[in-house]
């Protein structure tokens, strides 16, 4: 089966399937994986790469853990306080969810569910633009906090910004996954 996202990647992006060209090759989530292993990306682009291109979820485990690692790491540079210093389990889970958030942003290229990515709503006879941007649209604050299950206010004043930032790195990884798949297929 070819890759929906492999096939929006060769036609440079597009989520419009439709405008796909015909004469892209058929490419097997196989071949994706191959052209993932070679060269030396770094294991988290590695691991995102085979969720998102070859759509291998038995990696979510590790890439998980990565990006969790990656995330307490930046927490710990920057001195930022547990959520909840005296439970440190609870604390773990925070920032598992938040480093989840993170790879869901990557997978699903926060496509709106609304209109599907097209960028147009329509519901019987009603058609009208989107009120996403272009087919996108991140998930609020609010639905962000209860994913990560901490309170609203807390992920408002303290951790949106501190996601924002850990979320640069994660797009560097798939820019480096992007760069690497054009260059191996
Ligand atoms: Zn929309």
């Amino acid at each position: 089966m070819v890759n929906a996202n492999v096939m929006a990647l060769l036609a440079h992006g597009s989520i419009n399937y439709e405008g796909v060209p015909g004469g892209t090759p058929q490419l097997t989530a196989e071949d994706v994986a191959g052209a993932l292993g070679m060269g030396s990306l770094p294991r988290e682009a590695y691991l995102l790469g085979l969720l998102k291109y070859a759509e291998d979820k038995t990696v979510l485990h590790e890439l998980d853990r990565l990006v969790q690692e990656y995330v307490i790491g930046v927490g710990v540079k920057e001195g930022w306080r547990e959520p909840w210093p005296k439970e440190k389990k609870r604390s773990l889970m925070f920032f598992k969810q938040f480093a989840r958030l993170m790879i869901n942003e990557i997978v699903d290229e926060n496509i709106c569910k609304s209109c599907n990515g097209t960028g147009i709503f329509s519901h019987s006879k009603l058609i009208r633009k989107c009120n996403c941007t272009n087919g996108k649209k991140a998930l609020s604050k609010l639905k962000q906090a209860k994913f990560c299950n901490i309170n609203h206010q807390a992920w408002n004043e303290r951790w949106y910004e501190r996601y924002s930032h850990c979320l640069k790195q994660i797009h560097v990884w798939h820019a480096s996954v992007i760069f690497h798949l054009i260059n191996h297929i």
